[in-house]
């Protein structure tokens, strides 16, 4: 007897993936970082000095985040299931994969629509509405902060992600540039012999390596096509 295991395809997703969806990017011009500094809001240090500073930045973009909509290529990596067992890795913080359908998503900087004790991690909660605010406590009494990995701090999903995308016989990264450490080392992992894409209008072969087939297109564009492909072409 023939046993045909499912293909495993890795998605790992950037900020580019949502940037149809109306969220902005951080580096592309007009991104979040030309009106934030880092070192104000997405730091253990700005946490300390200022909580209140953090806690309206990460409520301003939860607000963006509910107001947005799955935009076409969160939409077409769902439909990647309807063939293959497809596990998605993103660095992003938003809940646009879920919301689209994909039924494996790991998040490797957290996730805006929960919060966490700053005491004890373990301790992850879901945030009601839009805002979490200064004197909401976890169950041991301390402070809530949001559920994200700031600059500085490790990512523990990081072990998670290596075996995923060390197991991938597709390997599609989409709408990331690259820069964040240590996700973007995450392409180095994938096996010599799978299939690997990156699709980005700004694509940068330097970065992603020459065995990356390049597409050099939106995600709204480029990730529909590359599926349907997949989908109709790739047993
Ligand atoms: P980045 O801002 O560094 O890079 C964005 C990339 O997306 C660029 O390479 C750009 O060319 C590309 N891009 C822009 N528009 C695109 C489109 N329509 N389709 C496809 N690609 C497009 O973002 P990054 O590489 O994800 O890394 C930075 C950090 O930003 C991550 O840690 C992530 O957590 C965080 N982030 C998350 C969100 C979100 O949750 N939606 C939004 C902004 C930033």
């Amino acid at each position: 007897m023939h046993f045909c295991r499912m293909k495993r395809i890795v998605v790992f997703t950037g900020a580019g993936v949502s940037a149809e969806s109306g969220i902005k990017t951080f580096r592309d011009s007009g991104g979040l970082w030309e009106e934030h500094r880092i070192e104000d809001v997405a730091t253990p240090e700005a946490w300390r000095r200022n909580p209140g500073l953090v806690l309206e930045f990460y409520n301003q973009r939860r607000k963006q985040v509910l107001s947005a909509m799955p935009n076409a290529a969160h939409l077409a990596l769902k439909q990647l299931e309807e063939k293959f067992e497809v596990q998605i890795i993103t660095q992003n913080i938003d809940d646009l994969h879920e919301r689209a359908g994909s039924s494996k998503v790991l998040h490797l900087h957290g996730e805006i629509r929960k919060a966490r004790s700053s005491i004890d991690p373990g301790l992850v909660y879901d945030i009601e509405g839009e805002s979490l605010l200064t004197g909401d406590c976890c169950a041991l009494g301390s402070q809530l902060r949001p559920h994200i990995v700031w600059f500085g701090e490790s990512v523990p999903a990081m072990e998670e992600a290596i075996l995923m995308t060390s197991e991938a016989d597709v390997f599609i990264a989409i709408g990331t540039s690259l820069e964040v450490y240590p996700a973007a080392s995450l392409l180095l992992y994938a096996p010599e012999q799978a299939m690997k894409v990156l699709i980005d209008p700004r694509a940068s072969r330097d970065k992603a390596g020459k065995e990356f087939t390049i597409i050099a297109k939106t995600a709204g564009e480029g990730v529909p096509e590359l599926v349907h492909k997949l989908l109709n072409n790739y047993v």
